[in-house]
């Protein structure tokens, strides 16, 4: 989609602090980091939000690969989150997932 800043991460149009990467699902760093450890997991294909149809499978693989990394940096615990609507801070209109670790556990994002 164009105009999308994830995407043109995606399509390294823009640069990212990738992280991860594999066939669906791209994480890179947040560049507003909430916590020590802030990654952002995006699908590669466009959808705007957990609200559009069809995101339960796009969902699942983005948690899938959020225990992935999880796992390989050996991060035990961990916050994810999805927020959806503007109110509720969700910045970009591409659906994402807030990877966050090694913070107080008060953290607002
Ligand atoms: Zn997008």
């Amino acid at each position: 989609m164009e105009d999308c800043i994830f995407c043109k991460i995606v399509n390294r149009e823009l640069p990212g602090e990738i992280v991860y990467e594999d066939d669906r699902v791209l994480a890179f760093l947040d560049i507003h980091p909430k916590a020590p450890i802030h990654l952002l997991l995006v699908p590669k294909s466009h959808l705007a939000s957990i609200q559009n149809e069809g995101s339960e499978d796009v969902a699942g693989e983005l948690v899938s690969a959020a225990k992935h990394i999880a796992k390989e940096k050996g991060l035990s615990s961990y916050k994810l989150v999805f927020n959806v609507g503007r109110e509720a801070g969700q910045t970009v209109n591409h659906l994402h997932l807030h990877l966050l670790s090694g913070g107080p556990s008060e953290l607002t994002i």
